[in-house]
This record gives C-alpha cells, sequence and structure tokens, in this order.
C-alpha cells in the first residue's frame, strides 16, 4: 500500500451492501473504479456497518455483502490490482469514527443533504443517530487509510468535503496526522436520478422499485421499468429543464453508449417517447446482461469470493491499526 511497495495515489471507495447494485451506483461509481484500478492503489470496502443506519434483515444483509462482493468482481474490479474488504471485518473504523465524533458540531451534521433526505422519509422519532453519525463513520473510512482521492457520485461529495474539514481540523488541533482527501467525480453520469421521479437520485433503498434498475434484473424487469418511467407532456427529446424525466434518460443513454446528450438529441429527433425509452431500455439490457451473467457465476463461488476478502482484510488491517495507534497516541490514550 501507499509508501510501501508503490508511490501511486491512494483511492478508497465503496457501497454499502445494503441491497443490490443499481444502475447509478455502475454509471456514477463502479465503472471509473475499474479504470482507475490501472493508475492507482485501490481499496473498495463493502460498508455494512453504513447500511445498518436503516433497518436490515440479518441474513439478508449477510447475502447482500457476498452479493455486492460478485458484482463488484462482475463489474471489472480485478482483486489482483485491487484490495477488496468488508468494513466490519476491520477494526478501527468506529473506534476512529468515535474520535472525530468528539470534536465535531451536531449542526455540521444536520446540514447533510443524505441526512435531510433519508429523515424526511420517516417520523422524526424513528430516525437513527446512525443516520446522523454517518459522515463521521465515512471520514473515518477515508482517513484510516490514508487515502487521496475519493472517488464518488454527485451525492457523496458533501461528505467528502466534510471529511476534509474534520481532517484538517484534527491536524491543526494535534499535528500533521491525516491525508486531507480528494472527491474524484466522474463527468458522465455523476447523478441518475429515478425512473419514477426524476427529482429524486435512483437510489437502491428507493421504496418504490419501477424507478430503480438493479444489475440483477432480468431483461424483461429492465425493459418494464423503461417502458414506465415518468416522462413529460409534450413529444419532443430534448434536454430541456422543463423536461426532467427526458434529461434522465438522455443522461442514461449517455452514460451506457459514450454518445453526447447533443448528439443523442439529433439522433431521437423524430422519436417518439415510447421509442426513445425503448432505445435506452436497449442499451441497458446490452450493458447489463453480460454483467449479470458474471455475477450469477462468480456468485456460486463462495470460497474464491472469501478468499478475496480475507486477502483485502488483511492488508486494510495492518494500515487501520497503524493510523489508529497514532491517533490514540495523540489525544492522549494511554498506551498498552
Ligand atoms: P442507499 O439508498 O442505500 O444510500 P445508494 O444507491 O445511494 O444506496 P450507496 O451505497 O450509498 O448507494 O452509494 C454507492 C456509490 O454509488 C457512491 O459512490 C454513490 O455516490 C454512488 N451513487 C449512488 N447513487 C447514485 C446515482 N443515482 N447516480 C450516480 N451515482 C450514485
Ligand atoms: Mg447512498
Amino acid at each position: 500500500m501507499k509508501g510501501k511497495s508503490t508511490e501511486r495515489p491512494l483511492v478508497l471507495t465503496g457501497l454499502q451492501p445494503s441491497a443490490g447494485v443499481q444502475l447509478g451506483n455502475f454509471l456514477g461509481a463502479i465503472r471509473s473504479w475499474v479504470s482507475l484500478q490501472e493508475s492507482m492503489e485501490c481499496l473498495f470496502f463493502l460498508a455494512d456497518m453504513h447500511a445498518i443506519t436503516v433497518p436490515q434483515e440479518p441474513d439478508q444483509l449477510r447475502t447482500n455483502t457476498l452479493d455486492c462482493v460478485a458484482m463488484y468482481l462482475a463489474c471489472g474490479i480485478d482483486p489482483e490490482k485491487s484490495q477488496i474488504f468488508i468494513q466490519s471485518q476491520v477494526f478501527g473504523h468506529a473506534e476512529l469514527a468515535w474520535i472525530l465524533a468528539c470534536s465535531t458540531a451536531i449542526g455540521q451534521l444536520e446540514r447533510m443533504t443524505q441526512f435531510k433526505d433519508k429523515s424526511a422519509r420517516k417520523e422524526s422519532e424513528s430516525v437513527g443517530a446512525g443516520l446522523l453519525y454517518y459522515p463521521l463513520l465515512m471520514a473515518a473510512d477515508i482517513l484510516l487509510y490514508d487515502a487521496d482521492y475519493v472517488p464518488t457520485g454527485e451525492d457523496q461529495k458533501q461528505h467528502v468535503e466534510l471529511t476534509r474539514d474534520v481532517a484538517e481540523h484534527f491536524n491543526r488541533r494535534y499535528s500533521p496526522t491525516f491525508t486531507v482527501p480528494k472527491p474524484l467525480i466522474s463527468n458522465a453520469c455523476a447523478r441518475v436520478m429515478s425512473l419514477q421521479n426524476p427529482f429524486a437520485k435512483m437510489s437502491k433503498s428507493d421504496p418504490n422499485p419501477l424507478g430503480v434498475v438493479f444489475l440483477t434484473d432480468s431483461d424483461a424487469q429492465i425493459q418494464k421499468k423503461f417502458r414506465s418511467a415518468v416522462t413529460d407532456s409534450g413529444r419532443e427529446v430534448r434536454a430541456l429543464p422543463e423536461k426532467p424525466g427526458i434529461c434522465n434518460l438522455l443522461e442514461i443513454l449517455c452514460g451506457l453508449t459514450g454518445e453526447p446528450v447533443e448528439e443523442l438529441e439529433v439522433h431521437y429527433a423524430s422519436a417518439s417517447y415510447a421509442e426513445f425509452k425503448g432505445a435506452v431500455a436497449a442499451a441497458a439490457v446490452a450493458t447489463i446482461g453480460p454483467i449479470r451473467e458474471k455475477f450469477f457465476e462468480l456468485r456460486q463461488k463462495k470460497d474464491f469470493l472469501l478468499a478475496v476478502l480475507e486477502r483485502g482484510r488483511k492488508t486494510a488491517q495492518e494500515q487501520a491499526l497503524s493510523t489508529l495507534s497514532k491517533v490514540y497516541r495523540k489525544v492522549g490514550f494511554l498506551e498498552k
């Protein structure tokens, strides 16, 4: 890892194994992780401790976690080039998050958009404290490994900014300790919106299943979801502000095919909404189909997946303990 075998920048990123992997995760995040492996040291993790900020069925969470590992690999994450690990299997994340929490104001956390969005879906008494605390755990995830870059979708950018603030604060209060990380937002498809509500981002925890396309969906399910995607009044396929549904579909098609939105507008100038949606669905099927097949093949190989995870855990744990002991010393905890 950084400072040892190589001087390549270190990137760390992950997703919550709270449900399957959705198209927004792929276009906005995982796809760019695959190419980053060529130029950077990469740590990819499964944020199961983040996943429990909203209620999870225990058995389902275990299954989803292995599903996500298989999905990372099916999407092109290469365990020979990168490390993959599970957050809860590495000691130190929660410990560091606690230390960071003790010097963070509640107001800073209450301003986070994700907290506001996710807590708005619930009655205020049932909003878990973990949802508020989430960005601090994320800061700990990043700072434990001295990550230089955090590739992420637009939705997590605010959390990376908070991580920078928290790191700078600690470095000032004690002495230079943490690398201050930078967000890495890929330009294409930084924010895929729900197919049922173009004002809300596509998210695997969306209660409306028609709004989210999962990478495990069958071709028929994918087609159905795009067929029933909300569009707008009017009939022209144009990226106009008054057409958020069409804009989202154009962005998705651009993300899937690499064709710029302006060219797609010309290409579909005389198409009906139904024809256009059919074309987006076809492009999604062409991308997702092979990933889904590979996923089902890998998911059978449980021993292989566990071996990949164990290798990742060992590497991650070594680095995490080294950072944590440094932090413990600086804050004044007595050494063992
Ligand atoms: P949840 O609803 O449980 O928060 P999620 O679908 O938002 O799930 P995460 O695990 O929180 O998924 O995020 C994984 C990665 O995918 C992050 O880097 C995030 O920025 C990115 N991402 C999530 N949703 C989208 C989206 N709609 N468009 C682009 N990128 C996204
Ligand atoms: Mg999310």
